[in-house]
Formats: structure tokens, C-alpha cells, sequence
């Protein structure tokens, strides 16, 4: 048995050390020239106009429902099945989370359970919906743009799972889409996100926000007393037409960025390969575990597997433990949102039975490029042995 397998991990080679070493022998370490160079790269790699790098995919959603100016009183609709980030961006701008359900089979928001929580919104004033990309699967994004534009809302995809899908970043609703380069995810710089827009406005907007909030151009200063020496610009000169935070990435991690970019088609084509194989190997344990319910196109972030644990005799917990001991990981994503203390305080209690039923079955199996094909056997063997097949 060779060593221990996560759900998850990040593909570090030489040339990304090398890239971050440079970095570290350069002028700047924070906000330097390899900010806009990988905002270039990101922006290019998920098919956007503009993208704006910032210090995690948490900060992502938070640019992103700033920048739409949520604030007391507005309200977005949240998928329950997401990390715990995706709700929170709209808490931390004092507006509230509608959450809605999903499919049970595949996780996703989708048409009809947007148009749910739409109703169940009552008076509250909405203004987005933030669509979930789970596991990597895209939502139905043409039909729930046509629910959005019919009730006004604007949108803002979580694509955190979706990097590497074509124009996934393009955001043709007008919106936003954020990322994420946790470890876990399809590029890693350690912590850090990213938000792909459209809109130069919104961009520069968000650029703003996550420096404080501070203007240096000439043209946006509001304060001609202070600003000017004559008709000169004072060079120290800053103001904060409104508050900001310090969201931004290191040149540093920037540079780890970019390098880990230029590898993102083959760590899609690894991970394409194998799910593939996954397929292959688990069909036959069905019905007991299955494969998420699929939807093309697909961003392969995680591989999600549905099991029965009752009908297996087990529960989840055992089931993981005796993966564990046989040195496979597992995770469950995600805990639905609507179940959190916090929001149980913040919103009442709801009931989600598409969250639950996903909730109760899923399970993620290690899944990433790294993996070498007697890795990918050895678990589909273990999962096999598990089901008593
Ligand atoms: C990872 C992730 C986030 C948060 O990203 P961080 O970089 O960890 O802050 C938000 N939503 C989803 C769906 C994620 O997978």
C-alpha cells in the first residue's frame, strides 16, 4: 500500500517553486507587477473580460456582493448545498440569505427550486442569486438567466469548482463569477480568489473595495483643498470615497498563480481521464454507490459518489473510518448551510428535503491530478470491498 490519498491536493512542481523563489528576489512581495499579470492570465484562462485578484474566494464573494452593493435590507438567494462562504458574503454586507434547495441527485440549484425560493422570499428585497457550480458541474445557467431577468436580479456564479471550463469566467449574464485557488482547487496559490466580470465598472470597483477603499486618480478625488498644491496633485495624496478592506494577493502568490496556470489544461485533462476511469470501475457497484447525477458540460473538480449507507448496513461515519484506516480520504460536501446554528438564529428554520437527501448520501473520493492510475484502482477496490462486491 503506498501512502496516504486525500480527496484533494495541489500539484507543486519545480517551475512553480522556481516561479516563487524569483518572486521573492524581486522589489515588491505585495502588490507588484505580477498582480496584473496574472489577473491578465486568469482572465484569459477562464474566457473573462476582466478579472480581479484578491486574497481568497471568501473575498471573491464578498467583492462580488459589495460591488452590487447589497447592504441592510437587500437579500440574495443561496443554494443550502455550498460552502459556508457563499451565504457569509451576503452577511458580511448586512443583507440576508434566502437559501434554496436543490436537485437531491446532482446538489445543483436549478430552475424550479430557484423559482421556489423566489416565492418563499416574500417581501424581502432581492437582488441576486448566487448559482453554485457543484463539484464542477455548470447549473442550468439559460434557464435560471431567464428566472434572474424576469425578477431583476443580478447574478453572481460561485465557479470555485468550475476553473478550467471553457468561458466559465465570461459571466455573459452581465454579472460576476468568483474563483477560488485554495490548495484544493483546480490551481493552487495557497489562499487566494478571483472575480471574472464583463463589466470594466464593476472591476474597477471591486479593485478598489479590496485596498481600502482608496482613491489615488486625480479624477475621482473629491477633496480639491487637499489634493492640490496649485494645480499639481499632492503626491502622498489619497482618499476613501468609502470604506474597504485589505483583500489583496501577494505578488508572491501571484507569481505561483501564473505558473500554476499554464498547467490548468493538463490538470483538466488528468482529471477528465480520471473520472473517466472512476466510471469504468465503480459502475458496478450501482445501485448501493453511484456517481453524482451528471449534467454536461462538466468542470471536474471533485468526484462525488451518492451511497446508500443505510441499505449497506453502515453509516457514513463508519464508512469513512474504514476507508481512513486503509489510508483513502473522504469529505463530505458540503453540511447544507440552512442547518447552521448561525442560521438557524439569523433565518428560522427551513425545510430543504432535496439538501437533506444529497446531504445524507454524498461522499467525495480522492480526485486529483496527481493521482496515479493504480491510486485511482486501489480506491475503486476499497469502495468495491466496502459495497461486498
Ligand atoms: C473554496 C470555496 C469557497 C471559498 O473559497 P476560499 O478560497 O476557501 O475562501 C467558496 N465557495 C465554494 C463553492 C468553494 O469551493
Amino acid at each position: 500500500m503506498s501512502g496516504f490519498l486525500p480527496y484533494g491536493r495541489q500539484a507543486i512542481d519545480d517551475d512553480d517553486v522556481a516561479a516563487v523563489a524569483a518572486a521573492l528576489r524581486a522589489d515588491m512581495l505585495t502588490t507588484g507587477p505580477l498582480v496584473e499579470a496574472f489577473e491578465r492570465d486568469f482572465a484569459a484562462a477562464a474566457g473573462a473580460a476582466h478579472a480581479v485578484a484578491c486574497n481568497s474566494g471568501t473575498a471573491a464573494l464578498h467583492l462580488a456582493a459589495m460591488a452590487l452593493g447589497m447592504g441592510p435590507g437587500d437579500a440574495a438567494i443561496v443554494p443550502s448545498v455550498t460552502f459556508l462562504a457563499t451565504a457569509n458574503a451576503m452577511r458580511f454586507c448586512g443583507a440576508d440569505v434566502v437559501f434554496a434547495d436543490v436537485d437531491p441527485d446532482s446538489g445543483l440549484l436549478t430552475p424550479a427550486t430557484l423559482e421556489a425560493a423566489i416565492a418563499r422570499a416574500g417581501a424581502k428585497r432581492l437582488k441576486a442569486v448566487f448559482p453554485v457550480h457543484l463539484n464542477g458541474q455548470l447549473c442550468d445557467m439559460p434557464a435560471i438567466e431567464t428566472i434572474a431577468s424576469r425578477h431583476g436580479l443580478a447574478i453572481v456564479e460561485d465557479a470555485c469548482h468550475a476553473l478550467g471550463l471553457a468561458d466559465v469566467g465570461a459571466a455573459r449574464h452581465g454579472g460576476m463569477a468568483c474563483f477560488s485557488t485554495h490548495p484544493v482547487k483546480a490551481v493552487a496559490t495557497g489562499e487566494g480568489g478571483v472575480v471574472t466580470t464583463p463589466r470594466a465598472e464593476l472591476a474597477a470597483r471591486m479593485r478598489m473595495l479590496r485596498s481600502h477603499g482608496m482613491v489615488r486618480h486625480p479624477a475621482a478625488l473629491a477633496n480639491r483643498e487637499l489634493a492640490y498644491d496649485g494645480d499639481t496633485p499632492n503626491p502622498w495624496y489619497y482618499e476613501m470615497p468609502e470604506i474597504g478592506w485589505n483583500y489583496r494577493l501577494p505578488d508572491v502568490l501571484c507569481a505561483l498563480g501564473i505558473s500554476q496556470l499554464r498547467k490548468l489544461g493538463r490538470f483538466f485533462a488528468r482529471r477528465q481521464a480520471i473520472a473517466a476511469t472512476y466510471d469504468r470501475l465503480l459502475a458496478p457497484l450501482a445501485p448501493a454507490l453511484r456517481p453524482i447525477a451528471r449534467r454536461a458540460p462538466h468542470g471536474w473538480h471533485l468526484y462525488a459518489v451518492l451511497i446508500d449507507f443505510a441499505a449497506l448496513g453502515t453509516t457514513r461515519a463508519r464508512f469513512m473510518a474504514a476507508l481512513r484506516e486503509q489510508g483513502i480520504g473522504t469529505q463530505v460536501h458540503y453540511i447544507p448551510v440552512h442547518h447552521q446554528p448561525y442560521y438557524l438564529d439569523h433565518g428560522g428554520r427551513l425545510d430543504l428535503p432535496g439538501a437533506d437527501a444529497y446531504y445524507a448520501r454524498c461522499l467525495s473520493i480522492p480526485f486529483y491530478p496527481a493521482m496515479r492510475d493504480e491510486d485511482v484502482a486501489r480506491v475503486a477496490d476499497a469502495l468495491a470491498a466496502l459495497v461486498g462486491r
